[in-house]
C-alpha cells in the first residue's frame, strides 16, 4: 500500500524517541531514506541506527536544535549533502518546555515555546522548499510537508499549556496560507494532530495518573506512538493521499471531535 515510499527522502525533526522515532521507524520499513533529528546526539545512538538500518530503508542522524532558525537552515542543508534532496518534511519536534500559568509567563519563556513549536516548523519548511519544489518537478509528483499538531490546538491546552496550545492553533492554521501559495509548485501540506500518546512529553505523570486520564477517553487509554506513524506514511504517499491537502487528521481515540 506504501510502496511508493520505497526511496523517497524523509526528514523528520525531533525523532530520537516517542512519535518522532515510531514515523522514523515506519519510514525505515518501508525501504525510504530518513534523516532522524534530535537536539542532543542520544547515548544508544550507535544501538538505534544500527536497528534501524537493518530495516529495508537507510537512516541517518542529523544533530540541530530546530528551535534556532540557523540550526534549522543547517539541518536542512546537512539532509540534502546527505540524500541529494528533500521529499518528504516531518516537522514533528515540538513539546510543552514547561508548564506555566499565564501569571509567570515572561518574554524568555514565551520564546522558548513559541521557538520549539512554531518558528522551528515554518523555519524548516521555509530552507527545505526549494529542495520539495525540486523534488515535485523532477518526480512529477508531488512533495509532502507533514506538521504535528495537537488536541491542545482545539482545546487550549491543559494546566500551564496554554502557550503550547496556541502554537498547536498556530501550525492548523499556518497551513492554510501554504496550501494556498504552495500548491502550485507541487507541495501537498497537511497536519497530523495526535491526542495524548504515552512519551516522554508526559513524564511527570506516575502510571496510575496515565490509566485514570486515559480511561476518560472514548478509547479508555493513552495513544501508543505506533499507531500514530501510519498517519505519517499515508500524508507522504502520492498513492494513498495525492489528492489531500490541508487537512488536519485528528489520531486521539476519540478524545476530542473538532
Ligand atoms: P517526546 O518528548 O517524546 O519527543 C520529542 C522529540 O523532539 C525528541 O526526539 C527530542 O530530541 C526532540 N526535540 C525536542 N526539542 C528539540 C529541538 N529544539 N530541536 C530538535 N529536536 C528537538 O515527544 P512526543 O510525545 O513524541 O512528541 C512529538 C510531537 O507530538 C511534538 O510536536 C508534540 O508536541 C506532539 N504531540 C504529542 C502529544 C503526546 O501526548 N505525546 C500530544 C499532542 C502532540
Amino acid at each position: 500500500m506504501f510502496g511508493d515510499l520505497k526511496g523517497r527522502r524523509v526528514l523528520v525533526t525531533g525523532s530520537t524517541q516517542g512519535i518522532g522515532l515510531a514515523a522514523v521507524e515506519a519510514f525505515a520499513r518501508h525501504g525510504a531514506l530518513v534523516g532522524m533529528n534530535g537536539r542532543k546526539t542520544p547515548a544508544d545512538l550507535d544501538s538505534t541506527l544500527a536497528r534501524l538500518n537493518e530495516l529495508d530503508g537507510e537512516v541517518a542522524f542529523f544533530s540541530a536544535d530546530v528551535s534556532s532558525s540557523a540550526e534549522a537552515a543547517r539541518l536542512v542543508e546537512a539532509f540534502v549533502a546527505r540524500f541529494g534532496g528533500i521529499d518528504v518534511l516531518i516537522n514533528n519536534a515540538g513539546g510543552l518546555v514547561a508548564r506555566k500559568p499565564l501569571e509567570e509567563i515572561d518574554d524568555e519563556f514565551f520564546d522558548a515555546v513559541t521557538d520549539l513549536n512554531a518558528r522551528s516548523a515554518l523555519m524548516v519548511t521555509k530552507h527545505a522548499l526549494p529542495h520539495l519544489k525540486d523534488s515535485a518537478k523532477r518526480s512529477g509528483t508531488s512533495a509532502s510537508v507533514i506538521l504535528v499538531g495537537s488536541v491542545a490546538g482545539y482545546t487550549g491546552g491543559g494546566p500551564g499549556a496554554g502557550l503550547y496550545g496556541a502554537a498547536k492553533a498556530w501550525l492548523h492554521n499556518i497551513q492554510k496560507n501554504w496550501v494556498a501559495f504552495h500548491t502550485k509548485d507541487g507541495i501537498r501540506f497537511n497536519t497530523v494532530s495526535p491526542g495524548t500518546f504515552d512519551t516522554a512529553f508526559h513524564a511527570d505523570k506516575d502510571t496510575d495518573t496515565k490509566a485514570r486520564i486515559g480511561a476518560g477517553f472514548p478509547m479508555g487509554r493513552f495513544g501508543r506512538p505506533e499507531e500514530c506513524a501510519p498517519t505519517f506514511l499515508f500524508f507522504a504517499s502520492n498513492a494513498c493521499s495525492g489528492y489531500i491537502t490541508g487537512q488536519v487528521l485528528d489520531v486521539n481515540g476519540g478524545q476530542y471531535m473538532p
